[in-house]
């Protein structure tokens, strides 16, 4: 068997690992797990240089529906696949409108990209978490929750060891499973991540392919953030401007509502994001899939992604409107890190009044309008804050503590999706060579 890392092998972004379990034979299966979009100045492998071509591949598995596990489908598709794609029922639900969102920057027609959205949707299949199930020659796996958006979870398979690998019945060499066991963790979440259950501990492995994005360093806790969350925000909107928040559609949007019901926020928050209002609705819709609190919250009548001062702002018309709005207002758009997107009209308008306040939430990433603001290179009146503690990965403890918590230490570890300090800094805590 053969692991190739053809994406996010040293960087965050462009996931994308193949399992060939028998390399250069026919008889072999071929897996890809994850097929990611790579952003800023992440490699992207062309899929003529994969190991294997697209139409050789028989399945594609799908951790989560960021677009840097999911961005190259479409790509994938069209050079070839045909294969199944397997994810949860969750992302499933998401796959298509991040997919389409994505394809709509892109050089492709309405009428082809709808033709792309059907192909994706007959080719994907939603599975149940905690089940075991099966795969051409005798391959099977099991998809676990990995508490990182609604529907990621990490995936262990199991692949018969061919019978000549394995020893003599009366050999006194170490004994072997007749199964060799890989866990894919994809992206893990925190724990105590609003509206979502913590991942699930997983079971022992012979190879665990781990991610590492916070390999170095560990995150404020959940009560602490909600606390500078509420703090910022009084101080804020004490002088009635606007606070304007940049995030990302899928989960940062989501947690955000959650919270500012949380602390009953008095004045009115705008969503001024169309996938981001479409998101929060399938989150919405798909209930089994959130925590405890969460469940208990729409039990006693306060649903947890809904509250009396917040409104959607969907229209091209509205969100024009909404630029003339006075405040105190929180205003919530998208892209995370200004690239584009709603936000940059705000921000357009609304910087230049110290009045106003912008908090960032999110990762901004070196060279994107983000960071500069962030890091004050573009001048402006309103005030700046950086609020930490909002991620949506596990830090190096939940890391660590989710490998100690495995029945059996994992025969081997792989570190993947993470900077090489990370990955340095993750492997010397968990006394990798
Ligand atoms: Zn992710």
């Amino acid at each position: 068997m053969k692991i190739t890392h053809l994406g996010a092998k040293e960087c965050v972004t462009g996931s994308c690992h193949l399992v060939q379990t028998r390399p250069g034979s026919k008889e072999g299966v071929n897996i890809l797990v994850d097929c990611g979009m790579a952003q800023g100045h992440d490699p992207k492998i062309p899929f003529d240089q994969f190991p294997v071509q697209p139409q050789d591949v028989d399945y594609l598995f799908l951790t989560h529906a960021h677009i840097d596990h999911i961005g190259r489908v479409p790509d994938l598709i069209d050079a070839g696949f045909k294969g199944e794609i397997i994810c949860t029922h969750a992302t499933k639900a998401l796959l298509i409108p991040m997919l389409h969102d994505g394809m709509s920057f892109s050089n492709r027609s309405h009428k082809e990209i709808r033709r792309m959205e059907r192909a994706i949707d007959d080719l994907s299949w939603g599975f149940e978490l905690h089940e075991t199930f099966s795969l051409k020659k005798g391959i099977t796996f099991k998809l676990g929750n990995a508490g990182h958006i609604l529907g990621s979870c990490f995936i262990r398979f199991c692949f018969p060891r061919l019978p000549h690998t394995l020893p003599p019945n009366n050999s006194n060499k170490r004994s072997l499973t007749p199964t060799y066991s890989v866990i894919f963790s994809g992206d893990l979440g925190c724990c105590d991540t609003p509206i979502l259950p913590d991942p699930d501990p997983p079971e022992s492995c012979d190879l665990l392919i781990l991610e590492s994005t916070y390999g170095d360093r560990n995150h404020t806790n959940r009560k602490q953030r909600i606390e500078t969350l509420k703090t910022l925000l009084d101080k804020a909107l004490a002088d009635n401007g606007i606070v304007y928040i940049p995030a990302f559609s899928l989960g940062r949007t989501q947690e955000l509502i959650y919270e500012l019901d949380r602390i009953k926020t008095k004045v009115p928050v705008f969503i001024d994001s169309p996938l981001g209002l479409k998101i929060t609705k399938i989150y919405a819709d798909l209930e089994s899939f959130w925590d405890q609190e969460a469940k208990a919250l729409k039990a006693d009548g306060d649903h947890p992604l809904d509250f009396k001062n917040l409104y959607s702002v969907e229209k091209y018309r509205d969100h024009k409107q909404l630029m003339d709005i006075k405040g105190p207002a929180v205003i919530i758009a998208g892209s995370g890190m200004c690239t584009g997107g709603r936000i940059v009209d705000h921000l357009e308008q609304g910087l230049n009044d110290s009045k106003n306040d912008l908090f960032f939430v999110g990762y901004q990433a070196k060279g994107t309008p983000g960071r500069r603001m962030m890091e004050k290179k573009i001048p402006v009146k309103a005030a700046i804050h950086t609020l930490s503690g909002y991620s949506a990965h596990a830090d190096q403890n939940t890391l660590v503590n989710w490998v100690k918590s495995m029945p059996k230490p994992p025969g081997k570890i792989i570190l993947v999706h993470g900077e090489p300090h990370a990955q340095k800094a993750l492997a010397q805590r968990l006394g990798l060579k």
